[in-house]
């Protein structure tokens, strides 16, 4: 399944720009761990530097929780709209709700 979380996949949806030779692009499960094959089967999925902001820098996503939500957040709310789910639907599906309340 493509992302349906990013239009342009060639280029990283933390900072936007293309992949380069010396910090290429990965594909990052917005819901890893157990639930990465259900993030890859919705579609749940961004590419990212792989240093600079997928794994290693300080606001690289697995380094940095509240980038990490942000993501998580951003992707419930579309996975919400995209396939007509309630909080409660989604949470059957990924386990918790990461939207968090007041915002
Ligand atoms: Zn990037
Ligand atoms: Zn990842």
């Amino acid at each position: 399944m493509t992302s349906i979380l990013q239009k342009d996949p060639a280029r990283c949806w933390l900072c936007g720009r293309y992949g380069t030779s010396a910090d290429p692009l990965d594909t990052h499960h917005v819901f890893f761990g157990p639930y990465r094959s259900k993030s890859e089967r919705y579609g749940l999925t961004v590419k990212l530097h792989h240093f600079s902001c997928h794994i290693y820098d300080r606001g690289a996503v697995h380094a940095n929780k509240a980038v990490c939500r942000e993501l998580q957040a951003e992707a419930q709310k579309a996975a919400m709209k995209e396939y007509g789910w309630s909080t409660e639907d989604f949470m059957r599906v990924f386990g918790r709700n990461y939207i968090e309340e007041g915002t």
